[in-house]
């Protein structure tokens, strides 16, 4: 009954548990994305279904079971270039444009990563700003448990 997924570090001599995947939080951004802010990327033994929807997202940092929050991401990735526009994605009854990313998740034992961004977000229909956590399911390993 219980299909809930937990996202472990995929390194050897880690397997940290990082979160409790709930699938409603589950997004697509766009495939760029990953070399765009060079997160750490490893397909190989996960879900298809999970790798095309590819990142989690997590409004609270307290909802993690464990994640470290690395450097600051450099500027030149930052801003209002005209590449973070299309980085846009539907999450819950809204649609949400990435206005600014702020730092990078890494893992809280063995630090490697970047396994996911820290990122202001507006919600399109109202402007709403939030601070969402956007975890990248595909530098994880995914397991059943
Ligand atoms: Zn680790």
């Amino acid at each position: 009954m219980d299909s809930m997924s937990r996202a472990t570090c995929l390194f050897d001599g880690c397997h940290s548990v990082v979160i409790a995947i709930n699938e409603n939080d589950i997004i697509s951004l766009p495939e760029r994305v990953y070399g765009h802010f060079k997160l750490l990327e490893k397909r190989t033994g996960q879900d298809v279904s999970l790798s095309e929807s590819n990142f989690l997202v997590v409004p609270d940092v307290w909802d993690f079971d464990n994640v470290g929050v690395s450097r600051e991401i450099p500027s030149s990735l930052l801003g209002d270039s005209a590449d973070n526009g299309d980085f846009d994605f539907d999450y819950g009854n809204s649609s949400w444009k990435i206005k600014k990313c702020l730092k990078y998740l890494i893992c809280a034992d063995c630090d490697k990563g970047p396994i996911g961004i820290i990122c202001h977000v507006q919600d399109q229909d109202n402007n709403e700003e939030k601070v969402f956590h956007l975890l990248s399911l595909r530098s994880l390993q995914i397991g059943e448990n």
